[in-house]
């Protein structure tokens, strides 16, 4: 018996998707059987915790509390923002190449039954970049369901309004409740080329 084993099992069980039986396996694979890659990971751990923090802007990621990349990269369009819900989508929509302005995560979606409210999301940091005024289009990039479907009505119907911003939402060409990060780059260009005024 190990409490610390134990402890770092249990550690290991609260990350999203990770079952008990898996949870046993990486302990014992990073307690027992090779340590030299648990320090590894470890450290890359305790270095993210350090430098990783969200974009100030987009939400997206960055590092050391600073601008991301994306949001000082001078050449890419200040007018379209890409709204999404996670940082990943974000890679997924660059490796499609199919993107040339900025982001904006969200960090969810609306659920009443998950208890995500307004305020549990960056939508407020959105509005503050609509009304700044340089925002020509909002592309909505939010999956396609239910959930997705009432936080882009909530953008339209609250932070766009009557502004003179166009609103368009990707097409997917995928079942309903399909997810931007299991989607390959050349159905999101297409995705992104056929948007549609929402
Ligand atoms: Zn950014």
């Amino acid at each position: 018996m190990s409490k610390a084993f134990d402890n770092l099992k249990n550690a290991l069980k609260k990350i999203p998707g990770m079952g008990t039986k898996s949870a046993e396996r990486m302990a014992s694979f990073l307690a027992l059987e090779n340590r030299s890659h648990a320090r590894d990971v470890a450290d890359a751990i305790i270095s993210a915790l350090e430098r990783v923090t969200p974009c100030p802007k987009c939400f997206g990621l960055s590092e050391d509390g600073k601008l991301c990349n994306i949001c000082s990269d001078a050449s890419r369009s200040e007018k379209s923002i890409c709204v999404v819900e996670k940082s990943s989508d974000i890679d997924a929509i660059e490796k499609s190449g199919a993107w040339t302005g900025k982001y904006h995560v969200l960090g969810g979606k609306l659920s009443p039954l998950r208890k995500i409210g307004p305020d549990k999301l960056n939508l407020e940091q959105l509005s503050e970049r609509i009304e700044s005024g340089c925002v020509e289009e909002i592309i909505l990039a939010l999956s396609n369901d239910i959930e997705g479907e009432a936080t882009c009505h909530y953008i339209q119907e609250r932070l766009v309004g009557t502004r003179a911003v166009k609103l368009t939402r990707i097409g997917f060409g995928l079942p309903s409740g399909s997810q931007l990060g299991f989607a390959d780059a050349g159905t999101i260009k297409n995705a992104i080329d056929s948007r549609k005024t929402f």
